[in-house]
């Protein structure tokens, strides 16, 4: 590759090519996670679909490493690549809300946020995670967990149907109907098999919802995670509960005497009114200690989405482990107590997602998600602003992991991911759809054209 292909690939976009000569490549370069510091040696920056099937002809033509971007928010930062080619659709950012068929058109550069705020204006919304700034990209190809699971189910699984441009620069659509093998390996293989160009979703009534963070003192955390196991199986579904390990910001608005401290912590949204909502909490709060706060209230759907992206802007250091869970024992949650309290941080977590209800009950082989059957998606963040803290936040992340994952069944939800998972942490978390996603990815990307991802080798 020379000077004159890049410029004639520069003439083929729309969009733009960014080099390290450039004065914004720094800032182009940049992903979510402060850790990551990769060099592309191009960013095409797509403007539309056509971009996109010339940059993966592009690419593929002249042999250079292939990573996509959506939002750019995955942990080990496989949004971009060191000297290769990085096809960055962050710009394609554009929702339209069909409200008549509740259905939402979604481009490959959103936010959860950017589908929030289009969608709460028709009282809809899609599921998807709990922090605005995620890539919806890359969050619904690994599968996507969040307030809304345990009514509507996980993103995939309001996945009507993908645009997609594949490994050869081809377009095809996938959906129940048309590429029926690529549709199940798109919701929840990651980002594998193509480049997805536009994302059409089911969206759900929600509007005004009753939600918040309820803090305590972490020496409850033990009563309150098992009363949260033992109410969540029989609380309604409008109620997205999750429970995390935590401490106490020392900034306002957090009450003073409580900063700093070890907390444990109930993070919940009912989609329904104020009434119901107390009444669906009343058999799990009314039986706990006082806490340091509880700030439930009345609020937008897209503002309890917002609630934490505060606290996690835009480049500080992230290490991830994570680990489907299948029973809370009273024992596992003693190993979690005891090293949540060696956090690094302030603001590293811990926290245990219900992946159960609406979930549960899609059938184990409908999607490539191999984890119905499993209660929680478990997530240990280990953040920090301070580069100097990297190595702490590993050695705390992969210890806590350590200890915990003996209660665990195998495998985790791909997006928990850090580089260190290698392919039989993949492999296990896929379990026995490995094999089946492995011939997919024979069939749509037999070169392995894609492989900056949590990689399913083509089976041949
Ligand atoms: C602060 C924070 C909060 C989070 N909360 C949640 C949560 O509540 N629920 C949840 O489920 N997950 C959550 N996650 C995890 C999140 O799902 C992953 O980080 C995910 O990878 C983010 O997607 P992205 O598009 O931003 O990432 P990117 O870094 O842009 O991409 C991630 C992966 O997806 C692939 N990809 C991206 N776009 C495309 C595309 N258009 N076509 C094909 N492949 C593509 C990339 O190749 C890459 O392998 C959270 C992450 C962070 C950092």
């Amino acid at each position: 590759m020379n000077d004159q292909h890049v410029s004639e690939f520069r003439q083929a976009l729309r969009g733009r090519v960014i080099t390290r000569g450039d004065a914004d490549y720094d800032e182009a370069r940049a992903v979510y996670n402060g850790m990551i510091d990769k060099r592309p040696l191009l960013i095409a920056r797509c403007a539309d679909t056509s971009d996109i099937i010339a940059a993966v002809n592009f690419g593929r033509a002249h042999g250079l490493l292939i990573a996509i971007r959506g939002g750019g928010h995955n942990g080990p930062g496989l949004g971009s690549c060191d000297d290769g080619l990085v096809i960055d659709l962050s710009t394609m950012r554009g929702v339209r809300v069909d409200p008549a068929r509740a259905e939402v058109r979604v481009e490959p550069g959103c936010t959860s946020g950017d589908v929030d705020h289009a969608t709460h204006a028709f009282g809809l919304a899609v599921p998807s995670g709990i922090v605005a700034s995620t890539g919806v990209a890359g969050l619904t190809l690994g599968g996507g967990s969040g307030y809304l699971t345990r009514k509507h189910g996980l993103t995939i699984d309001n996945l009507l149907e993908a645009d997609v441009v594949l490994a050869d620069g081809s377009f095809v659509t996938a959906s129940k109907s048309e590429n029926p093998d690529l549709f199940w390996a798109l919701r929840g293989g990651g980002g594998n098999f193509g480049v997805v160009a536009s994302f059409l979703f089911r969206a759900h009534p929600v509007k005004m919802v009753y939600a918040g963070p309820i803090f305590w003192d972490a020496k409850h955390a033990k009563q309150i995670m098992c009363a949260y196991r033992e109410f969540l199986p029989s609380a309604p579904e409008e109620l997205g509960i999750f429970v995390g390990l935590k401490t106490v910001p020392s900034m306002d608005p957090f009450p003073r005497e409580a900063w700093g401290k070890r907390a444990c912590a109930l993070i919940s949204c009912f989609n329904g009114p104020e009434e119901a909502a107390k009444k669906a909490l009343a058999p799990l709060l009314d039986a706990l200690p006082a806490p340091f706060f509880n700030w439930m209230s009345v609020m937008p759907f897209p503002a309890i989405q917002a609630l934490f992206d505060p606290f996690f802007p835009k480049g500080l250091q992230w290490y991830w482990k994570g680990d489907f869970v299948k029973d809370l024992s009273d024992e596992a949650i003693d190993v979690h107590i005891a090293e949540a309290a060696k956090a690094p941080s302030e603001i590293s977590l811990m926290h245990l997602y219900p992946i159960s209800g609406a979930a549960g009950r899609v059938g184990k082989d409908d999607t490539a998600w191999a984890a119905r059957d499993a209660a929680f998606s478990m997530v240990i963040a280990a953040v920090d602003s301070r580069p100097s803290q990297a190595e702490a936040l590993k050695q705390w992340g992969r210890s806590y992991w350590k200890a915990v994952h003996k209660f665990n069944p195998g495998g985790g939800y791909i997006n928990f991911m850090d580089a260190d998972d290698g392919e039989a942490r993949i492999k296990e978390s896929f379990g026995d759809h490995y094999q089946r996603l492995a011939a997919i990815k024979n069939k749509y990307d037999p070169a392995n054209l894609f492989r900056v991802n949590q990689n399913i080798r083509p089976a041949a």
